[in-house]
């Protein structure tokens, strides 16, 4: 049992990286408006995420981490997600393949707090938190040494880590993110750092763009707003003129999720067509969303593909939408 269990975590939990996207995510599915990340060694000995938001009941705290247990869905209505979890397998996982521990506190309750070692559950016990969700993953694949081989670099493994924070804070700009590297221990070293951005979405995403993918992308990039449907498209598009020698600054997002989905790079790629040389690339940031019955975009735990009910549709949406502004820009 444990060692099927420890298999299966290996498919949502493939390196530090992951861990991190699904802790912030539950942060983010718990309502936290503060949002901190601490790692070290690249996230394998040391990831840990603080949030304000919600926190977990004493009594929930063990169903937290029972497999399969989520507080997000009932169970009748698999296609119609709109927090991102709903497997209610992350915790689980994270808690079969490394040292994992939840403290947390909701309003009525005392802090508490609740371990588990490579799949081992230990009894609740209080702890001194004042509101919020700390979970502490330490020793990620102590217990299954032939993952640890396919460990990258800490440099490589901290550069995995930033730019997973990075999205996600891309797809939640009225958050605030907090990124620190603790390696030498102490209150280590912020390697990034997004506070709330305000104003309505348009200005915060740009606020928030401006942060990450710098001023001059903000300086040139087109609002985005189009839809075809009942699919949405909105973010900023940058001119051609501001096209990159790689495609390192396409970021997509289908319903809040960070996606890397090839039809839809190549939507984008095919809107610039007539304005870039092969060797240049669009940079944008773009979100799609629309009814969840209208995509799967869970065709894989780990992986970030998305499956629409009409593919062509989609793509319909990013080419015209953006050859439009483009055209407006004077393109
Ligand atoms: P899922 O997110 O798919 O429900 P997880 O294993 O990631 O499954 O989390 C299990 C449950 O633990 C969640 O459904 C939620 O109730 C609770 N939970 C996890 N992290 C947090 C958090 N940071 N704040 C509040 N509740 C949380
Ligand atoms: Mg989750």
């Amino acid at each position: 049992e444990g060692a099927i269990n420890r298999i299966a975590a290996g498919e949502v939990v493939e390196r530090p990286a992951s861990a991190v996207k699904e802790l912030v995510e539950n942060a983010l599915d718990a309502g936290a408006r503060r949002i901190e990340i601490c790692f070290a060694d690249g996230g394998k000995t040391l990831v840990r995420v603080t949030d304000d938001g919600c926190g977990i009941a004493p009594d929930d705290l063990p169903l937290a981490l029972a497999r399969h247990a989520t507080s997000k869905i009932d169970g009748s209505d698999l296609l119609n997600i709109h927090t991102f979890g709903f497997r209610g397998e992350a915790l689980p996982s994270l808690g079969a393949v490394g040292r994992l521990t939840i403290a947390s506190r909701v309003p009525e309750f005392e802090a508490t707090e609740i371990s588990v070692n490579g799949g081992q559950v230990t009894a609740p016990k209080p702890t001194a938190l004042n509101g919020g969700t700390i979970v502490t993953l330490r020793d990620l694949f102590f217990a299954t040494p032939a993952r640890l081989k396919f460990m990258r670099t800490d440099r490589a493994e901290a550069q995995a880590i930033t730019d997973t924070v990075k999205r996600l804070a891309m797809a939640e700009p009225f958050v605030g993110f907090t990124l620190r590297d603790v390696s030498g221990g102490g209150e280590g070293r912020v390697t990034f750092r997004a506070d709330a951005e305000t104003g309505d979405l348009f200005d915060a995403l740009h606020g928030r763009l401006a942060r990450i993918l710098g001023a001059e992308f903000a300086e040139n990039a087109l609002r985005i707003d189009a839809s075809r449907e009942g699919l949405h498209m909105t973010g900023y598009a940058a001119l051609p003129t501001y096209s990159r020698g790689s495609a390192v600054a396409q970021y997509l997002f289908v319903n809040g999720r960070p996606v890397r989905d090839k039809m839809l790079y190549g939507a984008l790629r095919a809107a610039y067509h007539d304005f870039l040389n092969r060797d240049r690339h669009p940079a944008a940031a773009l979100f799609i969303n629309c009814d969840p019955t209208l995509v799967d975009v869970n065709v894989h735990p780990a992986k970030s593909e998305v499956r629409f009910r009409d593919p062509g549709l989609a793509r319909g949406l990013i080419v015209s939408g953006l050859r439009h502004a483009l055209a407006e820009a004077g393109h």
